[in-house]
């Protein structure tokens, strides 16, 4: 799986509802979905067209795991539109900082992994890559529906 690096992701005020929802309801384990959409400039920005919430079948606190099944039927369907697996959201009871297990994790899933975590009892959503071995933040944009 190709993967360009990718400068800016950008998702709706909506979409950023709805990952918010999905930390939510699986608070306090990691809740998780795949950001779906498409590439642009070369792959520098990835536009979020559709958010699809996965469970979390680890059902932990401190990681997560995506049903292989689920994630092809999801990612199965999404061709159909046109569209492709740009991002991977997550959320942590902790810091929004990539996790040891999600550095290992990244290496096989380069595409961008959104993460929403807590510090200092704030919520922030921060997104990276890992890009031929080094960790790259990536802006979230927040656009126009
Ligand atoms: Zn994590």
């Amino acid at each position: 799986m190709a993967q360009p690096r990718v400068a800016r992701i950008q998702l709706t005020s909506l979409q950023r509802r709805q990952l918010y929802g999905v930390r939510r309801r699986a608070w306090p384990n990691e809740g998780c979905a795949l950001l779906l959409g498409t590439f642009s400039e070369g792959g520098l920005i990835a536009r979020v067209f559709r958010v699809a919430e996965t469970k979390n079948i680890a059902n932990s606190m401190s990681a997560f795991e995506i049903d292989p099944e689920h994630q092809y039927c999801i990612l199965a369907a999404a061709s159909k539109e046109g569209l492709e697996q740009v991002g991977i959201y997550h959320s942590h009871p902790a810091p929004p900082e990539p996790s040891e297990s999600d550095l290992e994790f990244m290496k096989y899933n380069p595409c961008v992994w959104v993460i929403d975590g807590r510090k200092r009892l704030r919520f922030r959503m921060k997104a990276y890559q890992l890009w031929q071995g080094f960790l790259l933040s990536v802006d979230i944009d927040i656009v126009p529906e």
